[in-house]
């Protein structure tokens, strides 16, 4: 596979996501840029984005010129979005084959993400939304292949059993203080969800009572250090999907 930036040929790199998953990344030698699967940039440590973006490439010029898609050949735009600051650059695949992040970008838009969760720590305020801090996914589709460990069989029925990864993203666990995390996961189609503490707690959180495609879940009042287990229920109006089970572990 080519770089969508510069044209030369892309090198695997092998990497853990934050909760220990191993996944590669397509790194470009001549210029320094990395293609990473979409959301997957969600998912790294910033150590690892510092790791990853300290390649040295052969040229030290950017291109200028706008990324084309390896995979489908399309112009790859800029994301304009609450979750990537201005004064960092990541191209996107409208097809959603993946971000493109020029050289020292990925590693700038991690700090930029966590200065972000940690002055809301620090000033305790709570982060409106955990999409103000992530990169967006455009089309879900292509997750199936993405943290496959992650995204299990929906437990159902025999003859309405569908792969959760057809239906939503992996949820995201960011943690606001030792007692309080966002659960932020999307869904393809809008739809009603609720969320199912087994340990940790036992509750049930209204999540979206309203179908909608991005869900967004605030969960205060938690222990530090205790590791929490939920299930995310689906309601698409037709049927109700149970996912099999999630955890995070509070720091
Ligand atoms: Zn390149
Ligand atoms: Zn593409």
């Amino acid at each position: 596979m080519d770089c969508p930036h510069c044209h030369q040929s892309l090198s695997t790199l092998e990497i853990e996501t934050s909760d220990g998953h191993p996944h590669s990344i397509e790194e470009c030698l001549s210029c320094g840029g990395h293609l990473v699967e979409p959301y997957l940039a969600n998912f790294l440590t910033l150590e690892t984005a510092r790791n990853v973006d300290s390649v040295i490439p052969k040229n030290r010029t950017t291109p200028i010129e706008t990324p084309v898609c390896s995979k489908c050949g399309q112009t790859m735009p800029g994301i304009k979005d609450d979750s990537v600051p201005q004064t960092v650059t990541v191209f996107t695949c409208p097809n959603n084959h993946g971000d493109f992040f020029p050289k020292n970008q990925l590693f700038l838009f991690k700090q930029a993400q966590q200065s972000k969760i940690y002055y809301h720590k620090l000033w305790g305020i709570p982060l409106k939304s955990a999409f103000a801090v992530l990169i967006p996914v455009l089309i879900i589709f292509s997750l199936a292949t993405l943290l496959p460990s992650i995204l299990e069989q929906v437990s159902s029925t025999q003859e309405t059993r569908i792969k959760a990864s057809e239906i939503l993203t992996p949820p995201l666990v960011t943690p606001i203080s030792p007692t309080q995390v966002l659960i932020s996961f999307s869904t393809q189609k809008p739809v009603k969800t609720t969320i199912r503490f087994t340990k940790g707690q036992i509750k049930t959180y209204e999540v979206s009572p309203a179908p909608q495609n991005n869900h967004l879940l605030s969960v205060e009042g938690l222990t530090s250090g205790t590791q929490y287990i939920y299930a995310i229920s689906i309601d698409t109006g037709v049927k109700t999907i149970n996912t099999s089970a999630y955890t995070f572990t509070t720091p």
